[in-house]
């Protein structure tokens, strides 16, 4: 049996204000808050999946960049993950154009097969506001080879247990073909 624990190192990134701490914030207490502080840290969480105990420690990035303009991935992040969730809102267009540079970074140190990426569209619960459609979402992820997923972190904790779940089946299935 594989009963040892597995970790995964799970990297949040997308640009500011899309819902990254709320994210970690639901999956890691099931609440939405609202509000939080800029403190940048790893958080862990331990869950049991197909009988086998998963540790995720969560790195939820805070970067200080406004607009549109990207902020460059540091390497230490980029090394340390073993898996990504790129976020950015459904009704702010510039922040999935932060998504589309990210990856092009993420690709320029860290193949597809080396490291899962999943993006979140979130804000869902917002449709009125929508600026980016579920399509433009899908086909982006598909071009990439991403996951993808729209959620609401101020709606559910449903869909954004599927997300962190999803990427660690990714992140076993990665580590099972090296
Ligand atoms: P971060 O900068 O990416 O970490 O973003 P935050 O998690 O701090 O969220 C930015 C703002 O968006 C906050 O005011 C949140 O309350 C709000 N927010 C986050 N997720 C959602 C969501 O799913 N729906 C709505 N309506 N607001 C959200």
């Amino acid at each position: 049996g594989n009963q040892q624990r597995v970790e995964a190192n799970i990297l949040l990134l997308g640009a500011h204000n899309v819902g990254k701490s709320a994210l970690t914030v639901r999956f890691l207490t099931r609440r939405f808050i609202g509000e939080y502080g800029d403190i940048e840290s790893v958080y862990s969480r331990v869950d049991r999946i197909d009988g086998q105990g998963i540790c995720f420690n969560i790195w939820d990035s805070q970067c200080s960049q406004v607009g549109d303009t990207c902020c460059s991935l540091s390497d230490k992040h980029l090394q340390w993950a073993d898996g990504m969730i790129l976020v950015y809102s459904i009704c702010d267009r510039s922040s999935f154009e932060v998504v589309r540079q990210q990856l092009q970074q993420i690709r320029r140190s860290r193949k597809p097969s080396s490291v899962p990426v999943v993006i979140v569209g979130n804000k869902r619960d917002l449709q009125r506001h929508r600026s980016v459609s579920s399509e433009e979402g899908r086909l982006l992820a598909l071009s990439q080879q991403c996951g993808f997923f729209e959620v609401s972190a101020a709606e559910a904790y449903h869909g954004v247990l599927l997300v962190f779940h999803r990427l660690v089946d990714l992140v076993r299935e990665t580590r099972a073909l090296r």
